[in-house]
């Protein structure tokens, strides 16, 4: 079976979650509802827009669910850090 990804713009209607984050989507909010086949394994979830362009950026093809809200924390947290010492 070939991979295939499909994205679409959605409104929800339901509480949902970010699969990269684990971050609650409240009822009503655009997002990127992502579904497919990954090597042969059915997926369908929502994906808050920061994870979404941090998985194209970084990752492209797999990635452990809830883990990219971690990801995106501590590249927060490295540029704050960057930040912080080039203004001294
Ligand atoms: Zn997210």
């Amino acid at each position: 079976m070939s991979d295939f990804h499909n994205r679409k713009r959605v409104k929800t209607r339901k509480l949902h979650k970010c699969e990269g984050c684990f971050e609650k989507v409240p009822v009503g909010t655009e997002i990127t509802k992502c579904s497919g086949v990954y090597e042969g394994e059915f997926y369908n979830h929502y994906m808050c827009d920061p994870c979404l362009e941090w998985f194209d950026k970084e990752a492209n093809e797999e990635f452990i669910p809830g883990e990219i809200g971690e990801y995106r924390k501590e590249e927060e947290r490295e540029l704050l850090a960057v930040g912080h010492l080039s203004t001294e």
